[in-house]
């Protein structure tokens, strides 16, 4: 059972609730045991499950809820923070500060996406106008650091790292010697993976953390690995002080709540998860955002963090001032649509609200994406100025429709259909109303 599956269960198991006329011990029970069915097929540990069904009881006492009370706002937000609190321990050991040097080393085992995290890592940061570099300490695995060095050079990121000494302390000093006198901000120590757990390994992490003292130790682990999670995790933890944890592969078919409950093992939290093979698929990990799209209840502050990095600076108050209006015209829609054209990843933009990505844009089909928005443009070309500032609907009436389908050589289905599309933007849209505008240029008050 992939996330979003798990998500589904979960909603549904509320939603049944909610459609019940009654709210009784019955009804809480069954929504909880569907609950826990649903986390335990996905991995989650047993022991965590068991407390979270506990603590929701608690919470929720039907007997002392006078009749006025709302029960299923309560039952959902005690269901909403106990998820919160199941993943949340509390902050990472340290967070790195832009322009004071931080050392970062990142551990866990051969083939879990360590070194694609580190490059991933350092290009989020970039990006933010961090000065980070790349230091390549793994001399275990041949062609780890062949692997840095091509990231590192397409993200144009320095790195340092050797084809012949062995040691990999020597090397992680050196590296991180010179990356501290270069003024480097954010200094990531990659080191060797192994293919299991093994004395050598850990002696190893042991001995390049007490050489490079780094501020912080980032475990990643692949979502995939299931219920062992929790002792793989945990072993890490008592060999070296993982302050935080990365997730990565959470795009696969992972079930993935194995390695949200190594959470509990190492005491640390997730702080991003890997979505992909490529760079950019990397995002910032927040639980309550992330137990609310898993709730499909959508993502708010997942979807401006991603407006702040792929829509053009220029546009973006201008994009947010509307939004806050509420106001879905047809004219913000071909907008949006020439962004998701010029930019691709905008599409990522979009994936962060209920019900967006899942039919406008399905990963993996981009290529059809592009074309139905390109015909949804046609058909947007042949509108009249009224038209596309309107954010009311009923003015799309049948004839106006038909003489757009005329006018774009487009068939009438195709106009109705992009309606449809219109339609639903609109509704999601119209949830950002109200939204909290930043000052222009500043947009970390968000
Ligand atoms: P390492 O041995 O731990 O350093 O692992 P690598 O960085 O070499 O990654 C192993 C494989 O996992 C590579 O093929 C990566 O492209 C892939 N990978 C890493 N992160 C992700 C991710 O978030 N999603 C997907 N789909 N693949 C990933």
């Amino acid at each position: 059972m992939v996330l979003a599956q798990l998500g589904g269960s979960i909603s549904r198991a509320i939603q049944q609730m909610s459609n019940a006329t009654i709210i009784d011990e019955k009804v809480l029970n069954e929504c909880l045991n569907e609950i826990t069915r649903a986390l335990l097929q996905s991995d989650v540990q047993f022991k965590l499950v068991r407390d979270m069904q506990t603590n929701i009881k608690k919470i929720v006492n039907l007997d002392d809820l006078a009749a006025g009370h709302n029960k299923r706002k309560i039952i959902q937000q005690a269901i909403f923070n106990e998820l919160c609190k199941m993943l949340d321990p509390g902050k990472p050991s340290f967070t790195p500060k832009k322009g004071k040097t931080s050392v970062v080393m990142f551990v866990g085992l051969q083939g879990s996406g360590k070194t694609t995290t580190c490059t991933k890592y350092a290009y989020y940061h970039q990006k933010k106008g961090w000065k980070p570099a790349l230091v390549c300490a793994d001399t275990f695995r041949a062609g780890a650091f062949d692997q840095l060095k091509q990231n590192a050079t397409k993200a144009k990121i320095p790195f340092y790292g050797s084809y012949m000494e062995s040691d990999p302390v020597k090397i992680a000093v050196e590296g991180v010697e010179r990356f501290k006198k270069e003024n480097c901000d954010l200094i990531i120590v990659d080191t060797s993976g192994r293919h299991k757990q093994e004395a050598a390994l850990f002696e190893e992490m042991r001995q390049v953390s007490e050489a490079t003292k780094p501020d912080l130790v980032i475990f990643v682990m692949d979502s995939s690995i299931g219920q062992a999670a929790f002792d793989q995790a945990q072993a890490f933890k008592q060999s070296v002080a993982v302050g935080a944890v990365i997730v990565t592969k959470m795009d696969g078919h992972a079930k993935g709540g194995g390695a949200l409950s190594a959470v509990a093992a190492t005491k640390s939290p997730v702080i991003f998860i890997g979505t992909g093979e490529h760079m950019d698929e990397f995002e910032v990990f927040d639980v309550k955002p992330f137990v609310s799209r898993l709730l499909g209840m959508g993502d708010w502050s997942g979807f401006m963090d991603k407006i702040q990095e792929v829509v053009p600076m220029d546009q973006q108050p201008e994009l947010l001032q509307k939004l806050s209006e509420g106001n879905f015209t047809l004219r913000i829609m071909y907008e949006q649509f020439q962004n998701i054209l010029k930019m691709g990843p905008i599409g990522q933009v979009f994936s962060m609200l209920p019900g967006f990505s899942a039919e406008l844009m399905p990963k993996g089909r981009e290529k059809e994406s592009q074309a139905k928005i390109k015909r949804y443009m046609t058909v947007m070309d042949s509108m009249t100025n009224e038209e596309l500032d309107s954010s009311n609907p009923k003015l799309m009436n049948e004839s106006r429709m038909m003489r757009i389908a005329r006018g774009s050589g487009r068939h009438i289905r195709e106009v109705m259909e992009m309606m449809e599309e219109y339609k639903r933007l609109a509704k999601i849209w119209s949830k950002m109303k109200g939204l909290k505008i930043p000052k222009k240029g500043d947009m970390s008050a968000l």
